[in-house]
């Protein structure tokens, strides 16, 4: 799906929807090959590392942030990031021909096998452990898990205070919360009624705490959305879905405003911030 000229980027829903399917078909298996077929993607694959990964059954499939964590029984964790066009492809039966930019295959025992699809090559996948994780570079500075316990108000306020940046930059800090981009970043701010450009600093305590809640509200419908596309996503084409229908104003540039009553003739608008596209209700959002 092309969204004005620009591929949507994987954010929280997309990847935990990956890792829900990747974790109905394959936890319990065991890995029985992998094959690189290049050396790196964003950065090289570490050495060894289909070596490391080879023989070992996979007991967990997580997510933190945008990142996967697939945990095998000897404490190895896969950590990967999609980047900005990674698909994880399934599929049962014995090995096909790889297609364009597949560019690892790891077969699963019992013929199910799952490929890395990248076009772009910006994905990501590196090896550490389950004591070594949190302390992971990519993971150490990370906030909280939007969805958890430790996303509240109060810490969001904490965060915005004395911070001049604009709101939406604020947020797709993965310092400041985890997981969120340029797509949920746009629709939670649409929900909460708030300016994408106003300084972070100036929300009040109330609308922090509905900025919250839009925050939750948009990932859990989008999880949801995920998981009604799942079978289709395990079975069919095996390709990451995304929920586009659902979006209220990401990459709806000069469409109706569905939250401003037709009489009001609100269009969604479009502007640029750091280089990123910010699709925004002016008459909604302050
Ligand atoms: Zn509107």
């Amino acid at each position: 799906m092309a969204v004005q000229g620009r591929d949507p980027v994987p954010e929280l829903p997309e990847v935990e929807t990956v890792r829900a399917g990747l974790a109905a078909k394959l936890l319990g298996r065991r890995l029985a090959h992998v094959e690189l077929r290049r050396k790196d993607l964003r950065v090289p694959f570490p050495s060894g590392f289909a070596k490391r990964l080879e023989g070992r059954r996979l007991i967990d499939a997580g997510r933190r942030g945008k990142y996967l964590l697939l945990t095998f029984d000897d404490e190895t964790v896969l950590l990967a990031h999609l980047g900005m066009s990674g698909r994880m492809v399934l599929h049962q039966g014995p090995p096909e021909k790889p297609k364009l930019h597949e560019h690892v295959a790891f077969r699963f025992d019992d013929d199910v096998s799952v490929a890395f699809s990248d076009p772009r090559r910006f994905g990501l996948m590196l090896l550490t452990t389950v004591a070594e994780a949190p302390q992971h570079p990519l993971l150490a500075a990370m906030g909280p898990e939007p969805l958890g316990p430790d996303f509240h108000a109060a810490y969001l306020a904490e965060e915005f205070s004395g911070k001049r940046a604009p709101l939406k930059n604020a947020l797709m800090d993965q310092r400041v919360v985890a997981g969120l981009g340029n797509i949920y970043v746009c629709e939670a701010l649409y929900r909460a009624g708030l300016s994408p450009d106003r300084a972070a600093e100036s929300v009040r305590p109330r609308a922090i705490a509905g900025l919250v809640a839009a925050v939750r509200a948009v990932l859990t419908d989008a999880i949801a959305a995920g998981g009604s596309s799942l079978r289709d996503y395990v079975q069919a084409s095996g390709e990451l879905g995304y929920f586009q229908d659902r979006w209220s104003v990401y990459g709806r540039e000069g469409e109706r405003c569905p939250g401003c009553k037709p009489g009001a003739r609100c269009r969604v608008q479009r502007v640029t911030q750091g280089g990123r596209s910010t699709f925004f209700c002016p008459r909604r959002q302050r």
